[in-house]
């Protein structure tokens, strides 16, 4: 047998002419034994294949889990995986985001171990690493109880002690489809069917007596999998037809250390806390009916309050920049929404029509086509540009009843929204006064996370953008330009732009990490052109105008959901829906209450006066889970002194004060709106 040498090119550009059939983890202890038990799995490229442009990393998709044809670009290998062929060679280390999900995924062989061994009679569907975690799909006829769930995780911890190595077998396909069909595992059969080919060897990894049909890769053996837990159940239908038999899910999590996981699990747990949906209730912010509708929230009297305040905040605010505020209804014919490209591009997302005798009309889904009618409403002339229509427009989008959630997914919203009319050489200054406008919003409201997207279209898809290359070529210079001359570091997400241009997105994270789109701006060369808007240049032609769309503080839904999740529902004092609770200690107090009420009352505080006959500690405690910024108690001693006895939020007793200089404190937080008390 004739001993053949490969060449392994390694990260620092040094080469290792090995054995071939040597592997990953043979190198990586040839270098160091720390490097070696450091590595969890290992990244290869073939250095004669043809190199593909994407990096194999996720084991999301089905396809990439279960094919056995290897992509010729880079891809995750077991440390054991014997190289055959000249290649570039990487070990992939515990902070790879790469390694999280193959630790994940090998997890959920545990669990299916796990499963195996305690319910024998259980199917197996598949198990792939999620962003947050893996899922493993059970077919069982009995439903696993929160005890048998217990027990799962017992034997979970019980298979990573053994500390049984994953090992890669191959067998031919028909021997599988025949065994698997042979056990009933309809699944498995399914898998195999679908993402393999006749004739091919099919991959499976073995962990002690358990099996899975999987191409891998895994970390060497179930003793690293070191932090893991079983979080949560829910019924899927096998292959999401609800004709087909209903499977269960078993979430669970993992992570390269207990620590990670620990700090997982109180993000969840501060996301709880948190949860807009549950604090609406308990601050009586905003309450569903079913008899309104799903994805219809009805504002209380207090968030009410919240959404006021931020709809003034910002009506003043665009004022100083230079906006002026219209109304325009919330429907419009059919035609308008033709003509603008909604109806072609955005149509699945807008209400059915309604007919009327004579017209066709429909819930606007955005406020675009109204500002331009009334940017045409009058002849204009470049000494009017920048023209800035704003508007807080209410619009209507047919969301999906799956993913409607308290305020941040409805169905009908008011949008802080306003389109800029101007000059092409105005772009870049009205963008930079966007952006202005925007990082002074967000300090004012106390936002500090976020970061900025560019999204592009997905040129694949004909059917959601307007076709017309040379304009997203523009849109998509100008916005870079304007980015780079501002400095703002930005990532690039294709398939996110409107269907008319690419957009500048600004992301918010929540306490889980996800990010959601709040604020946009977009340059739109196409519906100027689509309505034939024009000015008058200094030159006495007529030009077009471009048109920026802009929202500042999105929509007054979304705002208010992610300000009661960032505040845990403690607001600030000038968003706070009541500023200051009153406690008079007995019914004595009942003209000085009215009197300190009537007092803040005028300087424009919100109050409100307990005069229930209950205890003084009881009404302190109301006040408190409210989450009311000052308490003020007083009984004879306050009210022969004209104070007050002061309670701030997260700070306890502060002691007396006079109530004037009580009001002059709170007037100046609310000017400056402070975020601290
Ligand atoms: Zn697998
Ligand atoms: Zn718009």
């Amino acid at each position: 047998m004739s001993q053949q040498t490969i060449s392994i090119q390694l990260p620092d550009g040094s080469v290792r002419e090995v054995a071939a059939g040597t592997t990953p983890l043979e190198i990586a202890n040839s270098i160091s034994p720390r490097l070696a038990a450091a590595s969890v799995v290992a990244r290869l490229t073939p250095l004669n294949g043809t190199p593909a442009a994407s990096a194999a990393s996720g084991l999301q998709s089905e396809a990439e889990m279960y094919s056995t044809q290897d992509a010729a670009g880079p891809r995750l290998v077991d440390l054991s995986t014997p190289l055959t062929t000249d290649a570039r060679l990487e070990l992939v280390k515990e902070n790879d985001p790469d390694a999280l999900k193959v630790v994940r995924h090998s997890a959920a062989h545990v669990m299916a171990t796990a499963v195996l061994e305690l319910f024998p009679e259980t199917k197996l569907g598949h198990g792939p690493a999620t962003d947050s975690g893996f899922f493993y799909d059970f077919y069982r006829e009995k439903p696993f109880t929160p005890e048998d769930l217990a027990e799962i995780q017992e034997r979970m911890f019980e298979i990573v002690e053994r500390d049984e190595p994953f090992v890669r077998e191959y067998e031919p396909r028909e021997k599988a489809l025949e065994k698997f069909d042979h056990d009933g595992d309809f699944m498995k059969t399914h898998f195999v069917t679908k993402f393999t080919q006749p004739g091919d060897e099919v991959s499976f990894y073995r962990n002690g007596k358990f099996v899975d049909f999987c191409r891998g890769p895994h970390v060497s053996s179930t003793g690293r999998v070191k932090a893991v837990k079983v979080m949560s159940i829910s019924g899927a239908y096998w292959l999401g037809n609800e004709k087909n038999p209903q499977l269960q899910r078993i979430y669970g999590t993992a992570f390269f250390s207990a620590k990670d996981l620990e700090d997982y699990l109180e993000r969840i747990e501060d996301a709880k806390r948190r949860d807009h949906r549950r604090l609406g209730k308990e601050l009586e912010l905003f309450t569903v009916s079913e008899e309104v509708g799903a994805g219809l929230p009805l504002w209380l009297p207090k968030g009410a309050t919240i959404r006021r305040l931020l709809e003034e905040y910002i009506l003043d605010l665009e004022r100083k920049f230079g906006y002026e505020h219209v109304y325009t209804p919330d429907l419009a014919k059919v035609d308008l929404y033709v003509r603008s490209g909604h109806w072609a591009h955005y149509h699945e997302d807008m209400f059915p029509t309604m007919d009327l005798e004579t017209e066709k009309m429909v819930l606007r889904p955005m406020n675009c086509p109204h500002h331009i009618l009334v940017y045409e409403a009058k002849p204009r002339s470049y000494r009017d540009l920048p023209i800035k229509i704003a508007e807080l427009g209410t619009m209507y989008r047919y969301e999906r009843s799956g993913v409607l959630s308290g305020l941040s997914r409805v169905r009908c919203m008011t949008l802080n929204d306003a389109h800029i009319f101007c000059s092409p050489d105005q772009i870049r200054e009205e963008f930079s006064n966007v952006m202005k406008l925007v990082e002074k919003a967000y300090r004012d409201l106390g936002i500090t996370k976020y970061s900025y997207r560019l999204s592009l279209r997905d040129k694949a898809n004909r059917e959601k953008y307007v076709d017309n290359d040379e304009m997203w070529t523009l849109g998509e210079r100008v916005l870079r330009e304007a980015l780079d001359s501002l400095g703002l570091p930005y990532r690039e997400a294709p398939g996110e732009a409107a269907f008319y241009g690419p957009k500048l997105d600004i992301q918010l994270a929540d306490v889980m990490g996800h990010e959601e789109t709040y604020s946009t701006i977009q340059v739109d060369f196409h519906l100027p052109s689509q309505f034939g808007l024009e000015y008058t240049a200094a030159d006495g032609m007529r030009h077009r105008p471009v048109m920026i769309h802009r929202a500042i503080i999105s929509t007054m839904e979304r705002m208010t959901s992610y300000l009661i999740e960032l505040y845990a529902g403690a607001f600030p004092l000038w968003l706070a829906p009541v500023q200051v609770g009153l406690v008079p200690i007995s019914e004595r107090h009942a003209a000085y209450a009215k009197k300190v009420e009537a007092t803040l009352k005028d300087a424009g505080l919100r109050v409100e006066s307990d005069q229930r006959n209950e205890k003084m500690n009881a009404k302190i405690r109301d006040f408190a889970n409210q989450k009311t910024p000052y308490i003020l108690v007083f009984g004879d001693k306050e009210e022969a002194a004209g104070s007050v006895s002061v309670r701030t939020r997260g700070k306890g007793d502060q002691g007396s004060m006079p109530l004037d200089a009580f009001l002059a404190k709170a007037k100046g937080l609310v000017a400056n709106k402070s975020l601290e008390l």
